[in-house]
């Protein structure tokens, strides 16, 4: 049985840039290849995966203009990652858009286990991994995701900011992180269905859950952040110095 691995890549890291031109400097590359102790925060990723015997293959999505460059850096600099099988796939104006292109490219069995993965959560755990597997195996469907620590609020926008509408029980949340992991044949009807009803959403088990399937959650970690702001690459450098 199979486990294949989609890594969505192919944004911009808008919100990295505009920080950084807000200081007036010039924008940073996007934040998959921004480096942490000199190595695309992208290859610290795909490290994580290599590693895992359970996976047999790697499918990552990236601009067209950024695939040639990655190969030949991925080729020198990380033997580890193109042990395994690695394709490339052109990604989408969206994230759902970039994981869409990397199922049509990846072939699998309906048991085959389908792992996505953010190219900007470098600090995944081997057991994460393996845990999100056994769990996707078992159920169809898993994600890896964290208590919330902070009281959550439901909110109006308005011109000035917000205002609170509604407090949701903290025990009823739980913040979904990536690897979500699922039984190939539940995620392609997923996304099937999405795209007849043009659906969008901000991660897979949202896809899963609309097509009535049911998502484990296993335990992920407060480590395991999303690089998305300077601030978190402050955090990320501080993480790689322990
Ligand atoms: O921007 P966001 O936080 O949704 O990014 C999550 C992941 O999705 C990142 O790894 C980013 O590179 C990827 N992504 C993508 N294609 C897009 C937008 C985001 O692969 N069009």
């Amino acid at each position: 049985m199979k486990v294949v691995v989609i890594i969505p890549a192919a944004g911009l890291g808008t919100r990295m840039a505009s920080a950084a031109s807000i200081k007036g400097k010039k924008p940073a590359a996007s934040k998959q290849f921004t480096e942490l102790a000199g190595t695309p925060i992208l290859i610290h990723t795909l490290r994580k995966f290599a590693a895992s015997a359970e996976v047999t293959e790697i499918c990552i999505a990236l601009r067209a203009n950024e695939i040639a460059g990655f190969r030949t850096r991925l080729e020198k600099e990380a033997k580890d990652v193109v042990k395994k099988k690695i394709q490339f796939v052109e990604g989408g104006e969206h994230r759902q858009q970039s994981v869409a292109h990397a199922m049509t490219a990846i072939s699998a069995a309906a048991d085959d286990i389908v792992l996505v993965h953010d190219a900007v959560r470098p600090f995944v755990t081997a057991e994460i991994i393996h845990e999100v597997i056994e769990a996707a195996r078992k159920y169809g469907a898993a994600v890896a995701g964290v208590p919330a620590v902070d009281t959550i609020k439901e909110v109006q926008r308005t011109a000035e900011g917000a205002v609170i509408t509604a407090t949701i029980p903290r025990e009823r949340v739980v913040m979904a992180q990536t690897p979500q992991g699922f039984r190939y044949e539940v995620l392609k009807k997923a996304f099937d269905e999405a795209t007849a009803d043009g659906f969008l959403g901000t991660d897979e088990a949202s896809l899963v859950e609309r097509s009535g399937h049911e998502v484990a959650v296993v335990m992920g970690s407060a480590r395991n952040i999303k690089i998305t702001t300077p601030a978190d690459l402050e955090l990320a450098e501080f993480y790689l110095g322990k």
